[in-house]
């Protein structure tokens, strides 16, 4: 009795880890289709300074599947990393967030920069040519186009990805570190990366002006960002409590659902081109 138990949890185990391989196989399949078909889109979201001014927007990946609706990355983000389907679609990201910059600039908002995302598996195939080749196709001018990255993509190979870093800055490109404060990484990287900015996590964020160890932590990144001469953005801002704190705490940036929500470019022209606002 109990080997047949035995026996049935094994199949049970066995079935189930085929199921999700399979599964994943499929997402896999599916990815790659929709980079050739043209389903995956950007959303852009405003970044404002502390006055609210408009200063630039990040590009956020979507995906228009056909039959599960317009997905986030949190669906299908780790899936293109293993599978390094991120590459290419990384890449696609890149011209497609320059190709909108073109567009800013025609309607006289050329200065707003504009932020991209990038995985650790860019780096190890290419990004520093592709950042190089499509900054030149489009003509971007320095100061313009922001890589982010979070502090596991240094921490995946430092030597290598600082390097890189550098050579983009040299070329121009702005870099920022995206989540701080949530990953594993040596305060000691801060001053031998080539950074611009520090973007504070909303997870520390979130009740700010309510918990006075949230205020403690964005207090201290806040301060030693301004000691290291880097820009701060704060993230996931939602209320005028939240804004008010981090203004008076010297926060440069600011960006969440508060001043703009990622959405479609055509709303951001519309938004940036509305009498009084932003
Ligand atoms: P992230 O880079 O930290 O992007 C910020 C995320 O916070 C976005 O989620 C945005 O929609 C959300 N957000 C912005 N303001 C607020 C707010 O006020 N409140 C709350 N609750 N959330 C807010 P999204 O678009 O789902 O993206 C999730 C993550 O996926 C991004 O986090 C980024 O790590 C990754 N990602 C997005 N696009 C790309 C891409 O093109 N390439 C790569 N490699 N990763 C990407
Ligand atoms: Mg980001
Ligand atoms: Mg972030
Ligand atoms: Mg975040």
């Amino acid at each position: 009795q109990a080997k047949q138990l035995g026996r049935n949890c094994v199949v049970a185990y066995r079935d189930e880890f085929g199921a999700q391989a399979s599964e994943r196989l499929a997402l896999v399949s599916q990815l790659r289709d929709a980079l050739q078909t043209g389903q995956f889109a950007l959303v852009f979201q405003l970044q404002f300074d502390h006055r609210r001014q408009p200063v630039g927007m990040e590009a956020l990946l979507r995906w228009r599947h056909p039959e599960r609706g317009l997905l986030t990355p949190d669906a299908f983000i780790a899936v293109c990393e293993d599978s390094g389907l991120i590459v290419p679609i990384g890449r696609w990201v890149l011209r497609e967030a320059a190709r909108h910059h073109q567009i800013l600039v025609a309607h006289g908002w050329g200065h707003l920069r504009i932020a991209v995302n990038v995985s650790a598996a860019q780096f190890q195939q290419g990004l520093v040519e592709d950042v190089l080749s499509v900054m030149q196709a489009f003509a971007l001018p320095a100061g313009i186009l922001e890589l982010e990255l979070t502090e596991s993509v240094v921490m995946a190979s430092p030597d290598a990805v600082i390097r890189d870093m550098a050579t983009l800055r040299d070329a121009g490109a702005c870099i920022a570190i995206d989540d701080f404060g949530t990953g594993y990484s040596s305060l000691a990287y801060l001053k031998r990366l080539p950074l611009h900015r520090v973007k504070l996590d909303r997870s520390f964020v979130r009740d700010l002006g309510r918990d006075p160890d949230d205020e403690a932590i964005c207090d201290a990144i806040l301060r030693m960002a301004q000691r290291l001469g880097l820009c701060t953005t704060a993230e996931g801002v939602e209320t005028d409590l939240q804004w008010e704190w981090l203004s008076t705490h010297g926060c440069e940036e600011l960006q969440g659902y508060l001043f703009a929500r990622p959405m479609p470019f055509e709303d951001v022209l519309a938004l940036l081109e509305a009498p009084g606002t932003p």
